[in-house]
């Protein structure tokens, strides 16, 4: 009677999920749409595709199967974060900001989601709430927001030291969004460019990407996607950067720039190469190589940083046990 019973609870519980599935694809399908106008054309059938890809199955917090009040507890929470995206106040770096939205990706591969649809996004917050000791309501609030910036920012450098002349190679022209950008400015350490070089490659073999190639496989010379615009910079170029731009912020050009390790690169992933406008970054979040880079840039052993698209530092693979821990899943 018991195994019974608990049958009847799992076809319920089954049943629940696929209604939150089937209402979260009509939440997202307005959104949708809206993002792929502003698609490139060659990759809106693969961006199209990978919306609505359920590839692994979706786990629940037991909270959320274990009564019929679950799904209005869930559909609430779409709708909060429907809002909390565009409304939600925050601080970062001395400036007031508003919503999430801009970080969806990083945010869905963050909590394991594999689609930008509301209804999993919610499921998969509620899940990552329960691992990371936070009331799990599937709302993306201020303090969730606030540790989930806590862990994006635990990923990046801190205090390592300036890249020595011997560390530093020059980068090819080709390589280059700038291929003007003369040879003192083309420097990278070794090791984070031979990965970058391995990232690239990897980038240029997804079709889906629509990357223009050479016969060889590399980026054209016409292909601005991925290409380098910044990697090194001595303290002494930083310092000149921002006396030139005085009111960037502490969100903009930092004092002790983990470009002088030579280990982070600015890549062009759209728009304006680096500008932290709100409606440039949300156009970049919104390419397909952005996203590329935020589910495989991992692999390579780069780490984004949240606030600013192009922004990715090489930290090295093989501290895997670190990189699961805080959701960069190795895949
Ligand atoms: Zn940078």
């Amino acid at each position: 009677m018991k195994s019974h019973r608990f049958s009847i609870t799992s076809v319920i519980a089954i049943f629940i999920v696929g209604l939150i599935i089937v209402a979260a694809r009509s939440e997202g399908a307005g959104k949708r749409v809206q993002a792929r106008a502003e698609r490139k054309p060659s990759t809106e059938a693969a961006q199209a595709s990978s919306a609505i890809t359920l590839s692994a199955p979706v786990k629940v917090a037991p909270k959320a199967t274990s009564s019929a009040s679950a799904f209005s507890a869930f559909a609430a929470a779409i709708t909060r974060n429907t809002e909390l995206q565009n409304n939600l106040g925050w601080a970062f770096g001395g400036k007031s900001q508003r919503g999430w939205a801009l970080y969806t990706p990083l945010i869905a591969n963050l909590v394991g989601c594999d689609s930008d649809v509301a209804g999993e996004l919610a499921m998969r917050v509620s899940a990552w709430q329960q691992g990371n000791g936070i009331e799990s309501t599937g709302v993306l609030d201020g303090d969730t927001w606030s540790r989930m910036v806590t862990t994006f920012q635990s990923q990046r450098m801190k205090g390592q030291p300036a890249a020595s002349e011997d560390q530093l190679v020059t980068i090819p022209v080709s390589d280059c969004y700038d291929p003007s950008r003369p040879e003192e400015l083309r420097k990278a350490d070794r090791d984070s460019f031979a990965a970058y070089k391995r990232m690239v490659a990897a980038a240029a073999t997804d079709k889906s990407l629509g990357l223009a190639l050479t016969a060889d496989g590399q980026l054209t010379s016409g292909e601005k996607y991925f290409k380098i615009v910044s990697a090194f910079r001595s303290r002494e170029y930083q310092d000149q950067l921002r006396r030139q731009s005085p009111n960037s912020g502490r969100a903009g050009l930092a004092v002790n720039s983990p470009h002088n390790t030579g280990r982070a690169f600015d890549l062009y992933v759209g728009g304006e190469p680096v500008s932290t406008k709100d409606e440039n970054r949300a156009l970049q979040t919104r390419t397909a190589a952005y996203r590329w880079l935020v589910k495989n840039a991992a692999r390579f052993g780069f780490r984004p940083y949240f606030y600013e698209p192009w922004h990715w530092e090489y930290a090295g693979v093989g501290n895997d046990a670190e990189t699961r821990r805080v959701g960069y899943a190795v895949r």
